[in-house]
């Protein structure tokens, strides 16, 4: 089950109420018909669907608390927006979600997984730039 989270379009404001997304696909904004950037929430019960995409997948593991998830915040929020279309984040609160970080041995915050088409890929630990989290969303020649 997944919450329905609310997109807001940059070309034209609206805001998009996304639930499911059909396979393939991203979603687009209902009224001008841009990509939207593809930023929400995620959750244990809803981790397997939201890693599930025809593009790269990112999981953000963070808590309110912790500074440096402070400072990657703001930054996959404007890659999501860079780079709308290509990519889905998914933020995931390890406070209210246990279940998936330790699945996944995550053992500091914030730690950025990439997901390929359902398959880990990759893992950042740490605040890392914007450039390097790029270069492994978007390797040269993917
Ligand atoms: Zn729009």
């Amino acid at each position: 089950m997944t919450s329905p989270s609310i997109l807001t379009c940059p070309h034209c404001q609206a805001k998009n109420r996304v639930q499911a997304v059909p396979e393939g696909e991203v979603p687009a904004c209902a009224r001008c018909g841009q990509k939207l950037p593809w930023l929400h929430d995620g959750t244990d019960e809803s981790f397997a669907q939201d890693t599930r995409a025809s593009v790269p997948v990112l999981v953000d593991f963070w808590a309110p608390w912790c500074g440096p998830c402070r400072v990657i915040g703001p930054v996959l929020e404007q890659i999501a927006r860079d780079h709308a279309g290509r990519v889905r984040i998914v933020k995931v609160n390890v406070d209210e979600n246990p279940r998936t970080p330790s699945e996944f041995g995550v053992q500091g915050i914030p730690t950025l997984i990439i997901f390929r088409d359902g398959q880990l890929a990759d893992r950042i630990v740490g605040a890392a730039p914007r450039a390097t989290i790029e270069q492994k969303l978007f390797p040269p020649g993917a």
